[in-house]
């Protein structure tokens, strides 16, 4: 039997926030403010939430960012409390680094299928039976999962992290995004065994649909995001993780730009190019799944009506918790990843 799981998992996924008119979501601006400032709190926002929740976590102090910058943010800012916008394994990772800090969520039910589609039982089969392994999670995964990898890595450094343990001589176990480990066992060469999960958002974007896009706007960088199926990596100008894919749009000389990773990320790449124009790579649509609009239902959950209730109430609807003893084991791999990316940022800073 496979130890694998079955990737065509059907989710729960949650209904979409509310609307609210132009008067209610002033109102609750006003508040969240009012309430970041007496909870002596920080907003964390992650580049998928709404533009509007991105444009708050910037004007209060806060920060939008990958996972990997949310987690040094949130680690190093003085606040006592970090609201952390994004996806629960964000939240856990704060907590794993802040102990000290309450952390807040605006809810605990914004799940990720790819932490969703690795489930520690199974995982922990899978590993025990390559003890040989070395092994590598990305940082979309429970603090169990986490707790069980010698390494957590996110998307921004996990090419060269591969690099390096393969210089080492290690054999990778990889969980959980088979297109991101493939990804990187393309870049790297390395001998890299992979946990069969996907992102719902990157696994819909269509290759045949792109070709078209790309035929209508020649003009156009593809920027695509690793998580995504090879064949639309495939046609890829640039390929990299949200801060990566900001930076190519900033570099690539040109107008347009066809990005295919969730479209929260337009908010801080029109910031950086704004003279450029930013198209969303097809997926099958609106119309289609909710699996199948270029923009997570989960972090679709991050409204102001729930950052505003989680600031009032907090509470165990809000606020993350890890247990002791497993927050002790999971920071070990996640310290192994910042320091591997503040070396590598050093090195960068030291070559240029
Ligand atoms: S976009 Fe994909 S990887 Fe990111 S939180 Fe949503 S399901 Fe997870």
């Amino acid at each position: 039997m496979s130890l694998l799981p079955d990737t065509d998992n059907f989710y729960p996924f949650p209904p979409k926030p509310a609307r609210l008119t132009a008067d209610e979501k002033q109102a609750y601006r006003d508040n969240i403010r009012r309430l970041l400032r007496e909870r002596d709190a920080v907003m964390v926002a992650h580049y998928y939430t709404d533009p509007e929740i991105q444009a708050l976590a910037e004007e209060t102090g806060g920060c939008v960012a990958d996972s990997l910058e949310m987690a040094r943010f949130g680690s190093a800012h003085s606040a006592s409390t970090l609201l952390v916008a994004g996806v629960r394994f964000m939240g856990e990772t704060a907590k794993i680094l802040s102990p000290e800090k309450t952390i807040l969520m605006p809810t605990l039910q914004a799940e990720c299928s790819l932490d969703l589609g690795c489930p520690i039982e199974a995982f922990d089969a899978f590993c025990a039976s390559h003890p040989d392994r070395t092994v590598v999670v990305y940082a979309n995964t429970s603090a169990a999962v986490k707790a069980r990898a010698d390494w957590v890595v996110t998307s921004s450094i996990a090419v060269e992290l591969i690099e390096h343990l393969d210089s080492l001589g290690e054999k990778i176990l990889w969980a959980p995004d088979r297109h991101l480990g493939r990804y990187v066992q393309q870049q790297t060469g390395a001998d890299v065994l992979c946990w069969q999960g996907a992102c719902i958002v990157h696994d819909e974007f269509k290759t045949q649909a792109l070709r078209q896009m790309k035929a209508l706007y020649p003009q156009a960088a593809v920027l695509v995001h690793p998580e995504s199926p090879q064949a639309v990596v495939d046609l890829a100008d640039a390929v990299g993780s949200t801060s990566q894919l900001i930076q190519a749009a900033k570099t690539l000389p040109h107008s347009h730009m066809i990005v295919a990773t969730d479209r929260g990320i337009f908010y801080k790449m029109q910031q950086a190019v704004p003279e450029k124009i930013l198209l969303e790579a097809p997926t099958a649509g609106e119309g289609a799944t909710c699996r199948s609009c270029a923009h997570c239902p989960w972090m679709a959950m991050n409204g102001l009506q729930a950052i505003a209730q989680s600031l009032q109430q907090g509470g165990e609807a809000h606020e993350v918790d890890v247990a002791d003893e497993l927050r002790q084991r999971a920071l070990t791999p996640l310290n192994r990843m910042l320091s591997f990316a503040a070396d590598l940022k050093l090195n960068v800073k030291g070559n240029a």
